[in-house]
């Protein structure tokens, strides 16, 4: 076929013809379609644009599309809509906690750990491996390379290897997919953030992060995650995603 391309599969290695893979899954996009326009928003460095289709590039093989299809993606759909739509399902559970200062938290249980977490870093990953000018600002580094072995042999470490932290929004608000310039540290560790519609992920990215206090927080092998809850009126990012989605050309009726 014309368009088959030949190359390196980034995850087995192995010169093989390489499909069309997407950067972020396809499933976490669709709240992103609005049903007048069937567009999808992407956001550009501060240039809001609209695409029919999520991103894809030429980065793995058939049998590796399907090892992250099989694996991670299609078991973590169940997982994805309880944490966007905030409610539980027929697997897991959600309970609200609140500290002394009332901040909110939602403490999932029932998560497939391994499944989950090797969803999350397969996101990162990709980022990291992706060509696109608007992924450069995520470059894993040496760590790209532990990752990509974790997520061929299916091994997804302890909750304090590569901890994946979940925000999730405290009020309905339209929010795209968003990968801020800026790589902040957190505890003296290198840190990534991805907004995904209503969910926001942090990765920290370190070979020394067993200590951290973070940790706490992060999806463990147990099943549970504490996700806490920010308000989008009070979080610079989530402003800023918000104001570049109302700049394009989605229906008001989606902010509401
Ligand atoms: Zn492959």
């Amino acid at each position: 076929m014309l368009n088959d391309m030949i190359s390196n599969c980034k995850l087995c290695l192995q010169i093989k013809n390489l499909r069309r893979s997407h950067i972020i899954p396809e499933f976490i996009y669709k709240p992103l379609y609005s049903s007048e326009h069937h567009k999808m928003i992407e956001i550009k460095e501060g240039l809001p644009g609209l695409l029919q289709k999520g991103y894809r590039e030429e980065l793995l093989c058939q049998d590796c599309e399907n090892h992250l299809n099989v694996n991670f993606e299609h078991p973590s759909v169940e997982i994805w809509k309880t944490l966007t739509s905030q409610k539980a399902s027929k697997t897991i559970t959600v309970r609200e906690v609140r500290d002394n200062q009332q901040n909110r938290a939602l403490v999932f249980n029932g998560i497939d750990y391994s499944t989950f977490k090797l969803f999350l870093l397969s996101i990162i990953w990709r980022v990291s491996i992706s060509r696109h000018s608007y992924f450069q600002k995520v470059n894993l580094g040496p760590h790209e390379e532990k990752i990509r072995q974790m997520l061929l042999s299916i091994n997804p470490g302890k909750h304090y290897d590569y901890p994946c932290i979940i925000n999730l929004l405290s009020e309905s608000a339209f929010t795209p997919i968003y990968i801020p310039k800026e790589s902040p540290r957190y505890e003296g560790h290198r840190s990534f953030r991805v907004l995904l519609t209503n969910v926001m992920i942090w990765y920290v990215i370190s070979s020394h992060s067993e200590q951290a206090d973070i940790n706490g927080l992060a999806i463990k092998e147990n099943g549970s995650l504490v996700a806490t809850m920010l308000s989008p009126k009070k979080v610079a990012l989530l402003r800023d995603a918000i104001d570049l989605a109302k700049n394009t050309d989605i229906p008001d009726y989606m902010f509401k």
